[in-house]
Protein backbone atom coordinates (compact mmCIF):
# COMPACT_ATOMS: atom_id res chain seq x y z
CA UNK A 1 0.00 0.00 0.00
CA UNK A 2 1.43 3.28 -1.12
CA UNK A 3 1.08 6.48 0.87
CA UNK A 4 -1.41 7.97 -1.40
CA UNK A 5 -3.83 4.71 -1.80
CA UNK A 6 -3.13 5.24 2.61
CA UNK A 7 -4.28 9.09 2.23
CA UNK A 8 -7.50 8.05 0.34
CA UNK A 9 -8.68 5.65 2.32
CA UNK A 10 -8.19 7.89 5.45
CA UNK A 11 -9.96 10.51 3.22
CA UNK A 12 -12.75 8.07 2.70
CA UNK A 13 -13.10 7.04 6.82
CA UNK A 14 -12.97 11.12 7.43
CA UNK A 15 -15.84 10.90 4.94
CA UNK A 16 -18.20 8.49 6.47
CA UNK A 17 -17.85 9.83 9.42
CA UNK A 18 -18.69 13.98 8.70
CA UNK A 19 -21.65 12.09 6.69
CA UNK A 20 -23.64 12.07 9.81
CA UNK A 21 -22.45 15.19 11.67
CA UNK A 22 -22.62 17.91 8.53
CA UNK A 23 -26.32 18.84 6.63
CA UNK A 24 -24.03 18.26 3.13
CA UNK A 25 -24.68 14.36 3.38
CA UNK A 26 -28.28 15.35 2.35
CA UNK A 27 -26.87 17.08 -0.75
CA UNK A 28 -27.13 15.07 -4.13
CA UNK A 29 -26.62 16.21 -7.46
CA UNK A 30 -29.05 15.94 -9.91
CA UNK A 31 -27.22 13.00 -12.01
CA UNK A 32 -26.89 11.14 -8.03
CA UNK A 33 -30.85 11.74 -7.47
CA UNK A 34 -32.13 10.60 -10.68
CA UNK A 35 -29.75 7.36 -10.70
CA UNK A 36 -27.95 9.15 -13.54
CA UNK A 37 -30.79 9.35 -15.44
CA UNK A 38 -30.44 12.98 -15.71
CA UNK A 39 -27.63 16.05 -15.20
CA UNK A 40 -28.00 19.84 -13.87
CA UNK A 41 -29.66 22.41 -15.37
CA UNK A 42 -28.15 25.62 -14.58
CA UNK A 43 -30.45 26.03 -11.59
CA UNK A 44 -29.76 22.88 -10.03
CA UNK A 45 -25.62 24.16 -10.36
CA UNK A 46 -26.72 27.06 -8.48
CA UNK A 47 -28.84 25.90 -5.83
CA UNK A 48 -26.56 23.02 -5.18
CA UNK A 49 -23.74 25.63 -4.40
CA UNK A 50 -25.75 28.25 -2.34
CA UNK A 51 -27.04 24.57 -0.53
CA UNK A 52 -23.08 24.10 0.05
CA UNK A 53 -22.15 27.58 0.74
CA UNK A 54 -24.73 27.51 3.80
CA UNK A 55 -23.15 24.45 5.73
CA UNK A 56 -19.48 25.38 5.09
CA UNK A 57 -17.04 28.91 5.62
CA UNK A 58 -14.37 27.42 3.24
CA UNK A 59 -16.55 28.20 -0.43
CA UNK A 60 -16.93 31.69 -1.82
CA UNK A 61 -19.13 32.11 -4.88
CA UNK A 62 -18.79 34.52 -7.24
CA UNK A 63 -18.94 35.12 -10.76
CA UNK A 64 -16.42 35.95 -13.70
CA UNK A 65 -18.85 36.23 -16.83
CA UNK A 66 -22.21 36.93 -18.12
CA UNK A 67 -23.51 34.72 -21.30
CA UNK A 68 -24.82 36.32 -24.28
CA UNK A 69 -27.82 34.87 -23.00
CA UNK A 70 -27.66 36.93 -19.84
CA UNK A 71 -26.39 34.11 -17.03
CA UNK A 72 -23.69 34.52 -14.74
CA UNK A 73 -21.32 31.84 -15.37
CA UNK A 74 -20.51 31.07 -11.55
CA UNK A 75 -17.09 30.75 -10.22
CA UNK A 76 -16.45 28.84 -6.98
CA UNK A 77 -13.21 29.10 -4.47
CA UNK A 78 -12.28 26.48 -2.21
CA UNK A 79 -10.01 26.73 0.29
CA UNK A 80 -9.45 26.64 4.14
CA UNK A 81 -8.73 29.51 4.99
CA UNK A 82 -10.06 31.27 1.82
CA UNK A 83 -8.30 33.99 0.86
CA UNK A 84 -9.80 37.26 0.30
CA UNK A 85 -8.96 37.95 -3.57
CA UNK A 86 -5.50 37.19 -5.63
CA UNK A 87 -3.61 39.52 -4.03
CA UNK A 88 -3.37 37.73 -0.71
CA UNK A 89 -1.87 35.32 -2.50
CA UNK A 90 2.06 36.57 -2.86
CA UNK A 91 3.25 34.58 0.44
CA UNK A 92 0.62 32.15 0.41
CA UNK A 93 2.31 28.74 -0.50
CA UNK A 94 -0.50 26.71 -2.00
CA UNK A 95 -1.39 26.25 -5.25
CA UNK A 96 -4.30 27.14 -7.50
CA UNK A 97 -5.91 24.55 -9.40
CA UNK A 98 -8.13 25.55 -12.05
CA UNK A 99 -11.09 22.94 -12.59
CA UNK A 100 -13.31 23.78 -15.53
CA UNK A 101 -16.68 21.49 -16.49
CA UNK A 102 -19.44 22.02 -19.70
CA UNK A 103 -17.06 23.82 -21.89
CA UNK A 104 -19.07 21.69 -24.35
CA UNK A 105 -22.18 21.34 -23.13
CA UNK A 106 -23.37 18.34 -24.79
CA UNK A 107 -20.09 16.62 -22.51
CA UNK A 108 -21.64 16.79 -18.97
CA UNK A 109 -20.05 14.72 -17.02
CA UNK A 110 -17.78 17.07 -15.61
CA UNK A 111 -20.29 19.02 -14.36
CA UNK A 112 -21.52 16.76 -12.21
CA UNK A 113 -18.30 14.97 -10.53
CA UNK A 114 -17.09 18.92 -9.79
CA UNK A 115 -20.14 19.31 -7.80
CA UNK A 116 -19.18 16.06 -6.03
CA UNK A 117 -16.00 17.15 -5.68
CA UNK A 118 -16.60 20.28 -4.30
CA UNK A 119 -19.45 19.01 -2.05
CA UNK A 120 -16.95 15.86 -0.42
CA UNK A 121 -13.81 18.23 -0.70
CA UNK A 122 -15.67 20.61 1.99
CA UNK A 123 -16.72 17.80 4.60
CA UNK A 124 -13.03 17.59 5.48
CA UNK A 125 -11.97 21.33 5.22
CA UNK A 126 -8.99 19.61 7.94
CA UNK A 127 -7.63 16.64 4.76
CA UNK A 128 -4.14 17.87 3.99
CA UNK A 129 -5.03 19.01 0.17
CA UNK A 130 -6.47 22.04 1.95
CA UNK A 131 -3.00 23.08 3.22
CA UNK A 132 -1.84 22.71 -0.26
CA UNK A 133 -4.14 23.71 -2.66
CA UNK A 134 -6.65 26.88 -3.41
CA UNK A 135 -9.27 25.08 -5.53
CA UNK A 136 -11.15 26.97 -8.08
CA UNK A 137 -14.38 25.72 -10.25
CA UNK A 138 -16.09 26.71 -12.61
CA UNK A 139 -18.85 24.00 -13.15
CA UNK A 140 -20.31 25.09 -15.87
CA UNK A 141 -19.07 27.35 -18.32
CA UNK A 142 -21.22 27.04 -21.26
CA UNK A 143 -24.78 27.86 -19.26
CA UNK A 144 -26.41 28.72 -22.64
CA UNK A 145 -25.49 25.57 -24.64
CA UNK A 146 -26.39 23.67 -21.33
CA UNK A 147 -30.05 25.30 -21.57
CA UNK A 148 -30.92 23.61 -24.98
CA UNK A 149 -31.29 20.61 -23.55
CA UNK A 150 -32.61 18.11 -25.98
CA UNK A 151 -32.53 14.10 -26.38
CA UNK A 152 -31.30 14.43 -29.79
CA UNK A 153 -28.07 15.90 -28.56
CA UNK A 154 -25.16 13.39 -28.78
CA UNK A 155 -27.47 10.70 -29.52
CA UNK A 156 -24.63 8.60 -29.80
CA UNK A 157 -23.42 9.10 -26.06
CA UNK A 158 -24.28 6.51 -23.60
CA UNK A 159 -26.55 8.71 -21.34
CA UNK A 160 -28.00 10.69 -19.68
CA UNK A 161 -31.47 9.53 -20.90
CA UNK A 162 -33.11 12.45 -20.21
CA UNK A 163 -30.84 14.80 -22.95
CA UNK A 164 -27.95 17.14 -23.02
CA UNK A 165 -27.23 20.70 -23.90
CA UNK A 166 -25.17 21.46 -27.26
CA UNK A 167 -21.71 22.33 -27.94
CA UNK A 168 -21.94 26.10 -29.08
CA UNK A 169 -22.44 28.81 -26.50
CA UNK A 170 -25.18 31.85 -26.24
CA UNK A 171 -23.63 33.10 -29.92
CA UNK A 172 -23.15 30.15 -31.88
CA UNK A 173 -19.32 29.94 -31.28
CA UNK A 174 -17.22 26.74 -29.85
CA UNK A 175 -16.23 28.23 -26.35
CA UNK A 176 -12.87 25.62 -26.69
CA UNK A 177 -11.94 27.34 -29.94
CA UNK A 178 -11.92 31.06 -28.75
CA UNK A 179 -8.87 30.77 -26.48
CA UNK A 180 -6.84 33.48 -29.03
CA UNK A 181 -9.46 35.64 -30.59
CA UNK A 182 -11.49 36.07 -27.31
CA UNK A 183 -14.79 36.75 -28.69
CA UNK A 184 -17.07 35.25 -26.35
CA UNK A 185 -17.90 36.89 -22.96
CA UNK A 186 -16.97 33.07 -21.51
CA UNK A 187 -13.44 32.52 -22.68
CA UNK A 188 -12.68 36.38 -21.93
CA UNK A 189 -13.89 35.64 -18.32
CA UNK A 190 -11.34 33.20 -17.94
CA UNK A 191 -8.41 34.57 -19.24
CA UNK A 192 -9.34 38.12 -17.81
CA UNK A 193 -10.85 36.99 -14.60
CA UNK A 194 -9.23 33.64 -13.63
CA UNK A 195 -5.84 33.48 -15.47
CA UNK A 196 -4.43 36.74 -15.12
CA UNK A 197 -6.01 37.73 -11.83
CA UNK A 198 -5.26 33.75 -10.02
CA UNK A 199 -2.60 32.98 -12.41
CA UNK A 200 -3.31 29.01 -11.75
CA UNK A 201 -0.27 26.59 -11.67
CA UNK A 202 -2.70 23.59 -13.06
CA UNK A 203 -5.66 23.92 -15.44
CA UNK A 204 -8.30 21.22 -15.93
CA UNK A 205 -10.77 20.90 -19.07
CA UNK A 206 -13.17 18.68 -18.63
CA UNK A 207 -15.11 16.99 -21.92
CA UNK A 208 -16.48 13.49 -23.37
CA UNK A 209 -14.86 11.66 -26.25
CA UNK A 210 -16.32 10.89 -29.66
CA UNK A 211 -13.94 8.77 -31.68
CA UNK A 212 -12.02 5.24 -31.19
CA UNK A 213 -13.87 2.36 -29.42
CA UNK A 214 -11.57 0.68 -26.71
CA UNK A 215 -12.51 -0.17 -22.76
CA UNK A 216 -10.79 2.49 -20.84
CA UNK A 217 -13.68 5.05 -19.44
CA UNK A 218 -11.16 7.70 -18.62
CA UNK A 219 -8.57 9.45 -20.70
CA UNK A 220 -6.75 12.27 -20.70
CA UNK A 221 -3.70 14.55 -21.72
CA UNK A 222 -1.69 17.59 -21.84
CA UNK A 223 -0.93 21.00 -23.65
CA UNK A 224 1.30 20.35 -26.52
CA UNK A 225 2.06 23.26 -28.64
CA UNK A 226 6.11 23.17 -28.81
CA UNK A 227 5.31 27.19 -28.54
CA UNK A 228 5.21 26.69 -25.00
CA UNK A 229 7.90 26.28 -22.01
CA UNK A 230 9.69 22.57 -23.58
CA UNK A 231 10.72 22.10 -19.79
CA UNK A 232 6.75 22.18 -19.07
CA UNK A 233 5.73 19.75 -21.42
CA UNK A 234 8.15 17.49 -20.67
CA UNK A 235 7.94 17.22 -16.99
CA UNK A 236 3.90 16.29 -17.92
CA UNK A 237 4.94 13.60 -20.33
CA UNK A 238 7.21 12.27 -18.42
CA UNK A 239 6.31 12.81 -14.71
CA UNK A 240 2.96 14.34 -13.91
CA UNK A 241 0.79 12.60 -16.55
CA UNK A 242 2.48 9.14 -15.67
CA UNK A 243 2.21 9.62 -11.88
CA UNK A 244 -1.58 10.52 -12.25
CA UNK A 245 -1.99 7.66 -14.52
CA UNK A 246 -0.74 5.02 -12.56
CA UNK A 247 -2.58 6.91 -9.21
CA UNK A 248 -5.82 6.85 -11.32
CA UNK A 249 -5.53 2.98 -12.06
CA UNK A 250 -3.90 1.71 -9.02
CA UNK A 251 -5.68 3.87 -5.94
CA UNK A 252 -8.94 4.65 -7.68
CA UNK A 253 -9.54 1.72 -9.26
CA UNK A 254 -10.09 3.38 -12.75
CA UNK A 255 -8.73 2.18 -16.22
CA UNK A 256 -7.51 4.73 -17.69
CA UNK A 257 -5.43 6.07 -21.02
CA UNK A 258 -3.78 9.28 -22.68
CA UNK A 259 -6.25 10.89 -24.66
CA UNK A 260 -6.12 10.56 -28.49
CA UNK A 261 -7.64 8.51 -31.49
CA UNK A 262 -6.70 5.67 -33.60
CA UNK A 263 -4.71 7.01 -36.52
CA UNK A 264 -6.36 4.59 -38.81
CA UNK A 265 -9.71 3.95 -37.04
CA UNK A 266 -10.00 0.35 -38.59
CA UNK A 267 -6.63 -0.42 -37.59
CA UNK A 268 -5.48 -0.27 -33.68
CA UNK A 269 -2.13 -0.68 -34.84
CA UNK A 270 -1.70 1.78 -36.98
CA UNK A 271 -1.06 4.62 -33.59
CA UNK A 272 -2.27 6.83 -31.68
CA UNK A 273 -2.82 10.42 -31.79
CA UNK A 274 -3.49 13.40 -30.45
CA UNK A 275 -4.26 15.99 -32.95
CA UNK A 276 -5.38 19.33 -31.85
CA UNK A 277 -2.21 21.22 -31.04
CA UNK A 278 -3.08 24.69 -31.72
CA UNK A 279 -3.68 27.24 -28.71
CA UNK A 280 -7.06 28.18 -29.72
CA UNK A 281 -7.20 24.98 -27.59
CA UNK A 282 -7.61 26.29 -24.12
CA UNK A 283 -5.32 23.56 -22.75
CA UNK A 284 -2.74 24.24 -25.78
CA UNK A 285 -3.18 28.38 -24.98
CA UNK A 286 -2.40 27.76 -20.72
CA UNK A 287 0.81 25.90 -21.91
CA UNK A 288 1.83 28.73 -23.96
CA UNK A 289 1.59 30.92 -20.89
CA UNK A 290 3.46 28.65 -19.60
CA UNK A 291 1.25 27.00 -17.34
CA UNK A 292 0.69 23.16 -17.05
CA UNK A 293 -2.99 22.07 -18.57
CA UNK A 294 -5.16 18.30 -18.61
CA UNK A 295 -7.36 17.77 -21.25
CA UNK A 296 -10.21 15.50 -19.49
CA UNK A 297 -12.01 13.46 -21.97
CA UNK A 298 -14.14 10.41 -20.70
CA UNK A 299 -15.01 7.89 -23.07
CA UNK A 300 -18.56 8.26 -24.69
CA UNK A 301 -19.19 4.92 -24.64
CA UNK A 302 -18.85 3.92 -21.02
CA UNK A 303 -22.13 4.48 -19.24
CA UNK A 304 -23.03 7.66 -17.73
CA UNK A 305 -22.35 7.21 -14.19
CA UNK A 306 -18.95 5.30 -15.33
CA UNK A 307 -18.15 8.76 -16.72
CA UNK A 308 -18.81 10.68 -13.63
CA UNK A 309 -17.43 8.83 -11.31
CA UNK A 310 -14.00 8.36 -13.44
CA UNK A 311 -14.01 12.14 -14.41
CA UNK A 312 -14.51 12.47 -10.31
CA UNK A 313 -11.44 9.97 -9.58
CA UNK A 314 -9.37 11.41 -12.29
CA UNK A 315 -9.97 15.15 -10.63
CA UNK A 316 -8.81 13.53 -6.81
CA UNK A 317 -5.94 11.87 -8.20
CA UNK A 318 -4.46 15.55 -10.08
CA UNK A 319 -5.62 17.29 -6.77
CA UNK A 320 -3.48 14.50 -5.07
CA UNK A 321 -0.43 14.88 -6.99
CA UNK A 322 -0.73 18.71 -7.25
CA UNK A 323 -0.77 18.65 -3.37
CA UNK A 324 2.46 15.89 -2.94
CA UNK A 325 4.34 17.37 -5.66
CA UNK A 326 3.58 21.39 -4.86
CA UNK A 327 7.08 22.61 -4.62
CA UNK A 328 8.14 20.66 -7.50
CA UNK A 329 5.44 22.33 -9.25
CA UNK A 330 5.97 26.08 -8.00
CA UNK A 331 10.02 25.59 -8.70
CA UNK A 332 9.23 24.52 -12.14
CA UNK A 333 6.69 27.51 -13.26
CA UNK A 334 9.02 29.77 -11.64
CA UNK A 335 12.04 29.23 -13.84
CA UNK A 336 10.18 28.63 -16.85
CA UNK A 337 8.80 32.55 -15.69
CA UNK A 338 12.17 33.48 -15.23
CA UNK A 339 13.76 32.20 -18.67
CA UNK A 340 10.60 34.36 -19.92
CA UNK A 341 11.77 37.78 -18.29
CA UNK A 342 15.46 37.44 -18.79
CA UNK A 343 15.53 36.01 -22.48
CA UNK A 344 17.48 38.86 -23.27
CA UNK A 345 20.43 37.77 -21.50
CA UNK A 346 20.84 35.24 -24.13
CA UNK A 347 21.70 34.90 -27.22
CA UNK A 348 18.95 35.39 -29.61
CA UNK A 349 20.16 33.34 -32.72
CA UNK A 350 19.17 30.16 -30.72
CA UNK A 351 15.50 31.86 -29.84
CA UNK A 352 12.80 30.90 -32.04
CA UNK A 353 9.07 30.85 -32.79
CA UNK A 354 7.50 27.81 -34.55
CA UNK A 355 5.27 28.89 -37.24
CA UNK A 356 5.28 24.70 -38.75
CA UNK A 357 5.11 21.49 -36.32
CA UNK A 358 4.41 18.27 -36.45
CA UNK A 359 3.69 15.55 -34.05
CA UNK A 360 5.66 13.22 -32.79
CA UNK A 361 5.79 9.72 -31.27
CA UNK A 362 6.47 10.39 -27.57
CA UNK A 363 9.48 8.48 -26.14
CA UNK A 364 7.02 5.71 -24.03
CA UNK A 365 4.72 3.62 -26.50
CA UNK A 366 1.02 3.87 -25.04
CA UNK A 367 -0.94 0.32 -23.94
CA UNK A 368 -4.94 0.54 -25.25
CA UNK A 369 -7.55 -1.86 -24.30
CA UNK A 370 -8.79 -1.79 -27.85
CA UNK A 371 -12.23 -2.99 -29.22
CA UNK A 372 -11.72 -2.91 -33.47
CA UNK A 373 -14.21 -1.61 -35.33
CA UNK A 374 -16.63 -2.29 -38.59
CA UNK A 375 -18.15 0.29 -40.81
CA UNK A 376 -21.73 0.10 -41.67
CA UNK A 377 -22.93 2.53 -44.83
CA UNK A 378 -24.48 6.01 -43.05
CA UNK A 379 -26.16 8.60 -44.97
CA UNK A 380 -24.68 10.49 -48.09
CA UNK A 381 -22.59 7.46 -49.31
CA UNK A 382 -20.44 8.20 -46.11
CA UNK A 383 -19.27 5.06 -43.90
CA UNK A 384 -19.88 4.89 -40.25
CA UNK A 385 -18.41 2.79 -37.67
CA UNK A 386 -19.62 0.85 -35.44
CA UNK A 387 -17.94 -1.38 -32.10
CA UNK A 388 -17.30 -4.81 -32.87
CA UNK A 389 -17.14 -7.62 -30.00
CA UNK A 390 -13.56 -8.34 -31.08
CA UNK A 391 -11.32 -6.57 -28.15
CA UNK A 392 -7.86 -7.03 -28.61
CA UNK A 393 -4.85 -5.09 -26.50
CA UNK A 394 -2.16 -3.17 -28.23
CA UNK A 395 0.45 -1.05 -27.77
CA UNK A 396 1.47 1.75 -29.85
CA UNK A 397 3.45 4.89 -30.72
CA UNK A 398 1.62 7.81 -28.94
CA UNK A 399 2.20 10.78 -31.30
CA UNK A 400 1.01 13.74 -29.23
CA UNK A 401 4.71 15.17 -28.93
CA UNK A 402 4.77 18.34 -31.09
CA UNK A 403 8.04 19.90 -32.68
CA UNK A 404 8.76 22.97 -34.97
CA UNK A 405 9.84 22.17 -38.10
CA UNK A 406 9.63 25.75 -39.63
CA UNK A 407 10.70 28.57 -37.06
CA UNK A 408 11.05 32.43 -37.27
CA UNK A 409 13.66 34.73 -34.98
CA UNK A 410 11.96 36.11 -31.97
CA UNK A 411 12.49 39.54 -31.96
CA UNK A 412 13.50 41.63 -28.68
CA UNK A 413 10.45 43.94 -29.38
CA UNK A 414 7.46 44.01 -31.55
CA UNK A 415 5.98 47.47 -33.10
CA UNK A 416 2.65 48.29 -33.99
CA UNK A 417 2.00 51.21 -36.12
CA UNK A 418 -2.01 51.22 -36.61
CA UNK A 419 -3.76 52.43 -33.08
CA UNK A 420 -6.14 49.58 -33.82
CA UNK A 421 -8.01 49.48 -30.27
CA UNK A 422 -9.49 45.69 -31.17
CA UNK A 423 -5.77 44.73 -31.76
CA UNK A 424 -4.80 46.50 -28.45
CA UNK A 425 -7.67 45.34 -26.72
CA UNK A 426 -7.13 41.68 -27.35
CA UNK A 427 -3.25 41.75 -26.47
CA UNK A 428 -4.41 43.52 -22.93
CA UNK A 429 -7.38 41.11 -22.23
CA UNK A 430 -4.41 38.35 -22.66
CA UNK A 431 -2.61 39.76 -19.93
CA UNK A 432 0.12 40.84 -22.23
CA UNK A 433 2.35 44.15 -21.41
CA UNK A 434 1.32 47.05 -24.06
CA UNK A 435 3.30 50.04 -24.14
CA UNK A 436 3.37 53.30 -26.37
CA UNK A 437 6.22 55.57 -27.65
CA UNK A 438 6.34 58.56 -25.98
CA UNK A 439 9.19 60.15 -28.40
CA UNK A 440 8.91 59.92 -32.74
CA UNK A 441 12.33 57.18 -33.16
CA UNK A 442 13.38 55.66 -35.98
CA UNK A 443 14.77 51.87 -35.64
CA UNK A 444 16.13 49.28 -38.08
CA UNK A 445 13.19 46.47 -38.22
CA UNK A 446 12.13 43.59 -39.96
CA UNK A 447 8.83 44.06 -41.84
CA UNK A 448 7.04 41.13 -43.79
CA UNK A 449 5.93 42.03 -47.07
CA UNK A 450 3.03 40.13 -48.01
CA UNK A 451 3.27 38.20 -51.54
CA UNK A 452 0.01 36.10 -50.83
CA UNK A 453 -3.01 36.78 -49.14
CA UNK A 454 -6.14 34.15 -49.32
CA UNK A 455 -8.91 33.34 -47.19
CA UNK A 456 -10.63 30.10 -46.41
CA UNK A 457 -13.95 29.86 -48.69
CA UNK A 458 -15.49 28.41 -45.87
CA UNK A 459 -16.61 30.06 -42.60
CA UNK A 460 -15.10 28.53 -39.45
CA UNK A 461 -16.45 30.57 -35.99
CA UNK A 462 -17.80 33.40 -38.22
CA UNK A 463 -14.31 33.91 -39.70
CA UNK A 464 -12.84 33.37 -43.36
CA UNK A 465 -9.81 33.01 -41.58
CA UNK A 466 -6.50 34.07 -43.78
CA UNK A 467 -3.25 32.19 -45.06
CA UNK A 468 -0.76 34.73 -45.14
CA UNK A 469 2.97 34.05 -47.40
CA UNK A 470 5.62 36.81 -47.77
CA UNK A 471 8.97 37.35 -46.45
CA UNK A 472 10.61 39.69 -43.80
CA UNK A 473 12.89 42.53 -45.20
CA UNK A 474 15.13 44.85 -43.20
CA UNK A 475 13.90 48.75 -43.67
CA UNK A 476 14.61 51.70 -41.41
CA UNK A 477 11.34 53.34 -40.36
CA UNK A 478 10.18 56.69 -38.45
CA UNK A 479 7.25 55.53 -35.58
CA UNK A 480 5.70 57.72 -34.24
CA UNK A 481 4.69 58.55 -30.84
CA UNK A 482 2.13 56.60 -29.91
CA UNK A 483 2.78 53.10 -31.86
CA UNK A 484 2.17 50.32 -29.75
CA UNK A 485 5.38 48.60 -28.73
CA UNK A 486 5.36 45.09 -27.08
CA UNK A 487 8.63 43.42 -25.46
CA UNK A 488 9.02 39.80 -25.32
CA UNK A 489 11.34 39.95 -21.86
CA UNK A 490 7.84 39.42 -20.06
CA UNK A 491 6.11 36.18 -18.86
CA UNK A 492 3.26 36.28 -21.68
CA UNK A 493 6.62 36.43 -24.34
CA UNK A 494 5.47 33.17 -26.51
CA UNK A 495 2.01 34.08 -26.07
CA UNK A 496 2.29 37.68 -27.40
CA UNK A 497 4.80 35.93 -30.15
CA UNK A 498 1.75 33.74 -31.13
CA UNK A 499 -0.86 36.67 -31.47
CA UNK A 500 1.65 39.04 -33.37
CA UNK A 501 3.59 36.85 -35.91
CA UNK A 502 2.59 36.91 -39.29
CA UNK A 503 2.58 33.46 -40.11
CA UNK A 504 1.51 32.17 -36.77
CA UNK A 505 -1.33 29.86 -37.39
CA UNK A 506 -3.40 30.79 -34.69
CA UNK A 507 -2.58 34.54 -34.33
CA UNK A 508 -4.34 37.91 -35.25
CA UNK A 509 -3.82 38.04 -39.03
CA UNK A 510 -5.42 34.41 -39.00
CA UNK A 511 -8.41 35.77 -36.95
CA UNK A 512 -9.24 38.53 -39.14
CA UNK A 513 -7.69 41.62 -37.18
CA UNK A 514 -5.79 43.36 -39.67
CA UNK A 515 -7.79 42.37 -42.69
CA UNK A 516 -8.77 46.09 -43.17
CA UNK A 517 -4.93 47.20 -43.36
CA UNK A 518 -3.94 44.65 -45.46
CA UNK A 519 -4.91 45.15 -49.13
CA UNK A 520 -4.74 49.02 -50.58
CA UNK A 521 -8.07 50.11 -52.58
CA UNK A 522 -6.70 50.95 -55.81
CA UNK A 523 -4.17 48.90 -57.26
CA UNK A 524 -2.26 45.31 -57.01
CA UNK A 525 -0.21 43.87 -54.13
CA UNK A 526 -0.41 44.41 -50.89
CA UNK A 527 0.43 46.73 -48.11
CA UNK A 528 3.01 45.53 -45.60
CA UNK A 529 1.82 43.97 -42.55
CA UNK A 530 1.80 46.51 -39.99
CA UNK A 531 3.76 44.85 -37.00
CA UNK A 532 7.66 45.28 -37.04
CA UNK A 533 9.92 43.33 -35.64
CA UNK A 534 12.78 45.05 -33.54
CA UNK A 535 15.60 42.50 -33.88
CA UNK A 536 18.85 45.56 -32.70
CA UNK A 537 18.97 44.32 -28.98
CA UNK A 538 21.28 47.73 -28.49
CA UNK A 539 18.04 49.66 -29.14
CA UNK A 540 15.68 48.60 -26.27
CA UNK A 541 16.35 50.00 -23.30
CA UNK A 542 16.58 53.68 -24.93
CA UNK A 543 13.40 53.56 -26.41
CA UNK A 544 10.94 55.44 -24.64
CA UNK A 545 7.64 54.18 -23.56
CA UNK A 546 4.73 55.39 -21.84
ZN1 LIG B 1 -15.45 18.65 -25.99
Amino acid sequence: MNNAFSKSILWFLSLLMSYSALGQSDLLTTAEKTNYESTSTYNDVMVFADELQKTSPYIRLESFATSAEGRNIPLWIIANPLPVSPANLVNDNRIVVYIQANIHAGEVEGKEAVQMLARDFLKNPKQDIFKNVILLICPILNADGNEKFSKQNRTNQVGPVNGVGVRYNGQYLDLNRDAMKLETPEITGVVTQIFNRWDPAITVDCHTTNGSYHEEPVTFTWMMNPNGDRNLINFMRDDMMPAVHNHLRDDYNTENLFYGEFIDRLIPDSGWISYASEPRYLVNYVGVRNRLAILNENYVYADFKTRVVGSYNLLRSILDYAAMNKNKIRNLLEKADNRMIRRNDAAIASDSFAIQYEGRPTPEMITIKAIEADTIPGIKGYWRYKQSDRHRTVTVPYIADYYPTKNVVIPYAYLINVPDKEVLENLRKHGIDVGELSEMRTLEVEKFTIDNLSAESRLNQGHYTNTIKGEFKKEVKEFVVGTYIIRTNQRLGHLASYLLEPQSDDGLLLWNFFDKYLVPQWGEGYNPYPVYKLLDKKEIPSIPVK
